[in-house]
């Protein structure tokens, strides 16, 4: 093929594809090394306000390239993260894991209008990517939203706890669930609630959570 044709197309792509890093926005790239590296480092473990009674961890604070990559995800529709974000997450579940048990990972639920809007639900999509990656690894996406629920940027916590109660509910697991390490994942923990409603709803079916992991803690 003709070097003119092959810019051409590179051209093309470029129009369909931001070719820029998600993170910092660095030209040519679409997840750049240094990017990676911050959030390539073992989970470290995080408070909420909101207690979810179990441990929490995240990736990386709610800033940097983790938190452009995430809202690139949710809000620009950069489905191409949804493989360095899922990777990540793994990375952080293998040092999370407790060896020998099964690890179910159950994504926190988003609203089926924004997942929709956004082009597919992107946590969801990293929770797959991240299984896919990882020996005895499997997904159980058992949590749903009921109508209502208003998206939660901007709320406060108050109004939060509001917006989600009873609203979150799950769908029992299946029977190997007992046996197997049980963890949430989310992109963003900010006050905690969402978490705290999504434990109360896998309680409620028989589901104890080990773990809650997010990319990112505000
Ligand atoms: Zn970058």
């Amino acid at each position: 093929m003709p070097g003119g044709t092959l810019a051409g197309m590179r051209t093309l792509l470029d129009l369909v594809l931001p070719a820029e890093c998600g993170g910092c926005r660095r030209p040519a790239t679409l997840w750049c090394g240094a990017c990676a590296r911050s959030v390539a480092g073992p989970p470290v473990r995080i408070h909420p306000r909101r207690d979810p009674g179990v441990p929490c961890w995240a990736l990386s604070p709610y800033r940097g390239p983790a938190r452009q990559a995430v809202l690139a995800a949710k809000e620009r529709g950069r489905r191409d993260l949804t493989e360095p974000l899922g990777l990540a997450l793994a990375a952080g579940l293998a040092g999370l894991r407790t060896a020998g048990r099964p690890l179910i990972l159950v994504p926190s639920p988003s609203r089926r209008a924004s997942a929709r809007r956004r082009g597919g639900d992107p946590v969801l999509g990293c929770a797959r990517a991240a299984a896919r990656s990882l020996d005895g690894c499997r997904v159980v996406p058992s949590l749903r939203v009921w109508w209502g629920v208003r998206d939660s940027a901007g709320l406060s916590a108050r109004e939060r706890d509001r917006n989600l109660r009873g609203r979150i509910r799950a769908v029992p697991l299946p029977a190997e669930a007992a046996k197997a390490q049980v963890v949430l994942v989310d992109d963003v923990l900010t006050t905690g609630a969402t978490a705290q409603a999504c434990a109360v709803a896998l309680a409620s079916v028989g589901t104890y959570l080990d773990d809650i992991l997010v990319t990112c803690a505000a």
